[in-house]
């Protein structure tokens, strides 16, 4: 068997009045992230390792925010469509694993939601996608309110 690991990272700054989505979850909030897409700073995170296990770009590359085709568009597609691209190459997810920091909302309770929205699209167990919510303490522009950071790392295998 062979295996493959990737690792993504992104940031979305946040603002007034925008929708806050992660991972395919509708955040209540009346503060969201600043985006092209509907600004799902954790799929984007997710889909740039995915990408980075195959060495196949990233996620700006594949989907330009210069493009109408992108504006707006829901995540969960540009996820399908990195999703398309692995299993295309006859790869599959063994495990991905992601880190939320978030100063607020608290998120914690929409983790299992989250966790069965990825596995969906990815076509695999909701056991085998993790997803943590953190705070920075206060500290840095995650602390002040200002952005929302995410790490994530996935296992492919064939
Ligand atoms: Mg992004």
């Amino acid at each position: 068997m062979e295996f493959r690991v990737g690792q993504g990272y992104d940031v979305h700054q946040i603002r007034e009045g925008l929708p806050m989505w992660l991972c395919g979850v509708q955040v209540p909030s009346d503060r969201g992230f600043v985006a092209h897409s509907d600004g799902d700073v954790a799929i984007h995170a997710l889909c740039d390792a995915l990408l980075g296990a195959l060495a196949l770009g990233d996620i700006g590359h594949l989907f330009p925010d210069t493009s109408d085709e992108f504006k707006g568009i829901d995540s969960k597609i540009l996820l399908g469509r990195v999703m398309e691209k692995v299993r295309g190459l006859g790869w599959s997810v063994a495990n991905a694993d992601i880190t939320i920091a978030l100063q607020a909302p608290k998120i914690a309770w929409l983790v299992p939601a989250m966790r069965e929205c990825l596995a969906g699209v990815m076509g695999v167990d909701a056991g085998a996608v993790s997803v943590k919510a953190t705070t920075t303490e206060r500290l840095g522009f995650v602390g002040r309110g200002e952005g929302c950071e995410v790490w994530a790392v996935v296992m492919l295998q064939k």
